[in-house]
């Protein structure tokens, strides 16, 4: 590595030498000569598009957007931009669906790359012993279900919502209910294409390159852009049952969430809901049912007819049979058999319903936390009991997850214990109002959250974190700051990728 380094070093010094007059005013042109197979587009409506994410809070607008049709044209990209070396203030961002929250896809006066254009490779399911997909980094979760599923297959690791890139979520972690069983989709994955800071385009799998494989997962895209990936796959159902019951204790309820975490084979998906004074208009989101009182858990079961892999499936006795040990209010199970494809993009019925009523695209001050599992208690009874007062304005999701399914050579920090809870306080702002569901009030009260944990020492960690200092990452990292910042020196060493996470400024 020490080699690695020192020879980027020289590379670095000669282009200070032979690019120092170079104005950014003068880059364009020269980027308008990259032989590309795609193409890079300057218009108005495109610089626009590019400036927006899901968060609808932050907006940066950049240069260009690169359209690439293959991997060459990114990195072709890449390098243009390394070769201008550090006295150039060009960045370069990925851009899968633009979910992020605070812009992180965005790069001001930088290139934004829309990795949706990239069509290659084709998927390509392998359906053997040990199943997979090759799919390309910008491909949707939703479009790999359906087509792993003509091979009665799917991947074992999801998010709650499907319509986001494969490089977008394996940037972050990927995290839902099938993760306390499989890990984070970060966890599902064999081996990757990276192209890296400096236009090179790698390889990386456990076994080659492990180093580069390990910095991108969770790595917030700082490392490489990811181009392909291969992802495990199993066995798919046609049809699940999906069970929800109604907790009014707290602690009967992540009693009961950390007992079926622990006994693997009861349930596919756990997740769970809080529900406080539930009003507002934004108040269905993800619910078919409207309990009244305070906490929801959100359970899965495989049916019958799913068998492709021989393997034991739950029947309807043993789904009751897991449910006896379970100390929810009897009255409120709720019990319906969905199709797997209806059941997983169950978030996309919500987006169609909120987009039809305007309230798809306006500000998601969201706040993601990870709580080690000693410390649920406590967050609970401070949060739910005096911060939050009601949960109109989104969902607030709470899961408990393992450790050990976490592979800790990844970017991504998770506490310290073996068994933390993701709590997801997923509000959407009213714009223009002023009142408990406008921007101001989600935002003061997300604040509150976190001056309590930091005061309460509950060592909490953010998950798809926002911060505006280098010292708050410092201390976000802890100690894998280091190992964070050698890597990002190593594959990245101009910081020209995914300047819209805030993490490195331009040249470190
Ligand atoms: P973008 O927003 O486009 O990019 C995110 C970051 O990744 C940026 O820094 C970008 O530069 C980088 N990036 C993008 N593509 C690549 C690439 N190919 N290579 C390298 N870097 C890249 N997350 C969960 O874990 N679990 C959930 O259940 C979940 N549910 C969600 C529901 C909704 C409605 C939304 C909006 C988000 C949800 N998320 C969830 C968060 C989501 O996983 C992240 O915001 C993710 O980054 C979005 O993917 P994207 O393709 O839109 O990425």
């Amino acid at each position: 590595n020490i080699m690695f380094i020192r020879g980027f070093m020289i590379l670095f010094l000669s282009c200070i030498t032979i690019r120092l007059n170079f104005s950014i005013s003068t880059i364009p042109s020269s980027l308008k000569t990259l032989p590309l197979e795609g193409h890079l587009s300057f218009a108005e409506a495109d610089l626009k598009h590019a400036a927006r994410d899901f968060g609808n809070r932050y907006q940066s607008h950049p240069m260009a957007v690169l359209h690439p049709k293959s991997v060459s044209d990114i990195a072709a990209t890449i390098k243009h931009v390394w070769n201008l070396g550090p006295s150039s203030h060009l960045t370069i961002a990925a851009r899968g669906h633009g979910h992020s929250l605070h812009g992180q896809a965005q790069a001001h006066g930088g290139v934004v790359i829309n990795m949706e254009s990239i069509k290659v490779p084709q998927m390509q399911v392998y359906s053997g012993e040990f199943p997979y997909v090759d799919v390309s980094g910008g491909e949707l979760w939703v479009n790999i279900l359906h087509e792993t599923l003509r091979f009665g297959l799917a991947p074992r690791s999801w998010t709650d919502y499907l319509h986001l890139t494969v490089g977008g979520t394996l940037s972050n972690a990927g995290v839902s209910g099938q993760a306390f069983r499989h890990g984070p989709q970060i966890s599902n994955v064999q081996k990757l294409e990276v192209v890296t800071g400096t236009g090179e385009v790698v390889n990386c799998s456990d076994e080659k390159n492990g180093e580069l494989f390990y910095s991108v997962l969770g790595g917030l895209g700082q490392f490489g852009i990811i181009t392909r990936a291969r992802i495990f796959l199993e066995p798919a159902p046609t049809m699940v049952k999906w069970i929800r019951v109604l907790y009014a204790d707290f602690t009967a309820f992540t009693r009961d969430q950390e007992q079926l975490i622990f006994s693997q084979k009861a349930f596919d998906y756990i997740e769970g809901f809080v529900i406080i004074n539930r009003t507002g208009l934004l108040n269905n989101w993800r619910l078919s049912f409207n309990p009244q009182d305070p906490v929801e858990a959100s359970l899965l079961s495989r049916t019958g007819q799913i068998l492709q892999s021989g393997r034991k499936l739950c029947s309807k006795s043993e789904v009751e049979k897991h449910l006896t040990h379970l100390n929810y209010i009897p009255s409120t199970l709720f019990q319906t058999e969905v199709t797997y494809v209806d059941f997983l993009d169950r978030v996309h019925i919500t987006e169609v319903k909120l987009r039809s009523k305007g309230l798809w695209d306006i500000p998601h001050p969201w706040l993601n936390l990870f709580i080690p599992q000693s410390k649920i208690q406590k967050f609970a009874k401070e949060v739910f009991g005096n911060i939050v007062r009601e949960t109109s304005n989104g969902p607030v999701l709470i899961y408990p997850v393992n450790k050990s399914k976490w592979d800790n050579r990844t970017s991504v920090v998770t506490p310290e214990e073996d068994i933390f809870y993701l709590v997801a306080f997923l509000a959407s702002a009213i714009p223009s109002s002023n009142g408990p569901d406008g921007l101001e009030h989600i935002l003061s009260q997300n604040k509150r959250i976190l001056e309590y944990c930091e005061r309460a020492q509950l060592g909490v960690k953010q998950y798809l974190a926002h911060y505006t200092t280098q010292e708050q990452w410092r201390v976000h990292f802890g100690p894998q700051w280091e190992i964070f910042q050698q890597r990002k020196s190593v594959y990245d060493p101009l910081a020209i990728l995914a300047p819209g996470q805030g993490i490195f400024p331009k040249s470190i």
